[in-house]
Formats: structure tokens, sequence, C-alpha cells
């Protein structure tokens, strides 16, 4: 089968690789859409990867064969690759901590001995049963490869305690930004604003649900003073990582907000307690997400209220897909998601 493979730093190559063997306990799922996330383009700016399997890894598919032991699957249903139970064996999931379960993490990333040779750039993979979900009708092959994003943002909103009428800010309006906006907009938000610096984005943001959408800078507390009824915002959700985001993020939430970090901050960020002391903030920070927000994400998005469309920009194939990744790399600021899929 043809697999787009790692080769090097801002290097791949479309290579000939033979088709994953079915284990017991796994599926064999043929791709059809895999959408290119920020951890592919750092893999590829990179030529670093934890396994081949998490270069590209927000895929959907069809299952065509189904191994040993595996129940409740069926061949050609619909399915997306999320997050597992967790294992109940490993020690964080003996201290009651199933989100931070070890073995759950290595069949994500992909570590774990029955993860594919490759990630989803390919035609076909492997992937232990535990870690598919099914598609709801109504959702199509590419909206569902933004499931495992849809299912970061829905962890973050559902860690907020937002409350019905809550003004909500949105630093960052990457694909995971951009979600979260929709998703607190869904969860009650009377008012959204985004942040990005990029101009395509912040228009995406508005033709997506936000109210307003603004350059880091003055116009923020502008806005706030308005729509926050010179408060501030009640809820802050921090998605772009740069310390810069991290410290508006803070400075944008009111006395008694709270501020959920959702993006990484690197380098580090200088925050100050004595400020997040004197004006009550809570700081909460969300990981990953479970099986239960990759369900919520999904049937919002089949219930037609969680419209996801317009985050997608175009589709590419085998032949287009290094230069997308070169072009996307080069560019992070103004472009929206492109989705890769076998057969085009
Ligand atoms: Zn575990």
């Amino acid at each position: 089968m043809r697999a787009i493979a790692l080769t090097g730093p801002e290097r791949v190559e479309i290579v000939e690789v033979p088709e994953p063997d079915l284990l017991p306990g796994t599926v064999l799922v043929d791709i059809d859409r895999c959408g290119i996330g920020g951890t592919d383009l750092q893999a590829f700016r990179t030529g670093e990867v934890p396994a081949p399997a998490w270069f590209g890894h927000e895929w959907s598919g069809r299952i065509v064969e189904i191994g040993d032991g595996v129940a409740g699957r069926f061949v050609g249903e619909r399915v997306v690759g999320a997050v597992p139970p967790p294992c109940g064996r490993c020690r964080p999931c003996h201290a009651g901590l199933g989100e931070h379960c070890e073995e759950a993490l290595a069949l994500i990333v992909g570590t774990h001995p029955t993860a594919s040779h490759t990630g989803g750039f390919a035609e076909r993979v492997r992937v232990d049963a535990r870690r598919v979900h099914r598609i709801p009708d109504g959702v199509d092959d590419s909206n569902a490869a933004l499931a495992e994003s849809a299912a970061v943002a829905a962890h973050a909103v559902g860690l907020a305690d937002q409350r019905l009428g809550d003004v909500v800010v949105v630093v960052g309006a990457g694909t995971v930004g951009l979600l979260v906006a929709e998703l607190a907009r869904l969860a009650g938000a009377a008012r959204v604003l985004a942040v990005d610096v990029a101009p395509a984005r912040r228009e995406l943001a508005c033709s997506l649900g936000a109210d307003a959408a603004f350059g880091p800078g003055p116009e923020i507390g502008r806005w706030l003073a308005a729509a926050g009824h010179g408060l501030g915002a009640d809820v802050v959700y921090e998605c772009a990582g740069p310390p810069l985001a991290v410290e508006q993020s803070l400075l944008a939430a009111r006395h008694g907000g709270t501020v959920v970090l959702v993006g990484t901050a690197v380098p580090p960020a200088v925050i100050d307690p004595a400020d997040l002391v004197a004006r009550h903030l809570t700081l909460r920070a969300s990981r990953g997400y479970t099986i239960g927000d990759v369900h919520r994400a999904l049937d919002l998005m089949a219930d037609d209220r969680f419209r996801v469309a317009a985050i997608h920009e175009r589709m590419v194939g085998f032949d287009e897909l290094p230069a997308a990744l070169a072009e996307l790399s080069s560019d992070l600021s103004a472009r929206r998601k492109v989705l890769f899929s076998p057969k085009d």
C-alpha cells in the first residue's frame, strides 16, 4: 500500500510499504480522511516523531478486517481513532487517574506494540479495537476527522464551569481555539471574543459565531469594558501557547474569573501568584480528552448544532501532501485545516 513516510527534517516521501498485519484485539481501517494537525507540522519541521503512527493521527475511516477477540465492531463501520478506555492496570489507573493511563497514552501516541507502522497518511492502518469509536450518521468523513480536536475543545469547555450568559474570551483561533469558541457558545456563553494575530483566523472565528475578533492589543480591553460590564471575562480559554498569550489571558479575566490553559506555553510564561490571589482567579489546565468528550463532540456535530465544516480548507491526495505540509509549516498563521484523502 502507499503511505507518506517522514524521512528527515522537512522531508517526506511517498513510499510503498506492506499492509499492516491483523493482530488479535485490533482492526484494520481503510483511511477516508486524515487531518494535518499541529503535531504533524512539528514532526515535519523536526523530522522527529515518538512513533510512526503518530504522524497523521486525526483520521476517519472504515473497518475492513476484525482481529480475534474483538467484539461489537463490524466490517464497513465508519470510525475515528481516539483515546481507548483506561487499562486499569498502570500506576495512574490504580491511583484513580484513568485520564492519565500510561497504556492509553502509548496507544494514542503509537509507541504501543500493536500500533501501525504508519500513521493516517496511508491507505490503511492497524489500530487497537478499543481506540475506535463509531461515527454517528449525519457526520461526514471530513468533519469526523476533526473528532479528536473537537474532543480536546469539549474537554476544555467541560473544565471551565461556564455558566449561562458568561462572557468568554478565546485566545488563539487555530483549530482547537475555533472549536472551543463554538462550544463555549453552545454551552451558553452570551458573548464570545476571539483573539488571534492572523486576520484570516479572526474572520473565520466571526463566521463561526464569535461576536468579535481582535489581534492582541488594547481593543480587547475596550470590548471587555463594553461586553464584560467593565469587569472582564468570566472565562478565558488560552488556546495559543506563546507566553504573551498566557499573560493576556490572565489580564482578560475578571475578578473571580476562570482561565483554562489549553495551549502549551513554550517558552514558559511569567505568572504572578500575588495577582492570581488578589483577583481570586481560578487557573485550570486542560490536557487531552476522554471518550465522553469524543461522544459529546460527535453527537453535537450529528445534530448540526456544532458546525465545523468551515474549518476545512481543502483536500489533498498523496501527490499533493508533501507540498501541503511544506506550505502549512512555513505559514501557520493564515491557513485552515487541510485534509488528506488517500483516494484523492
Ligand atoms: Zn492505565
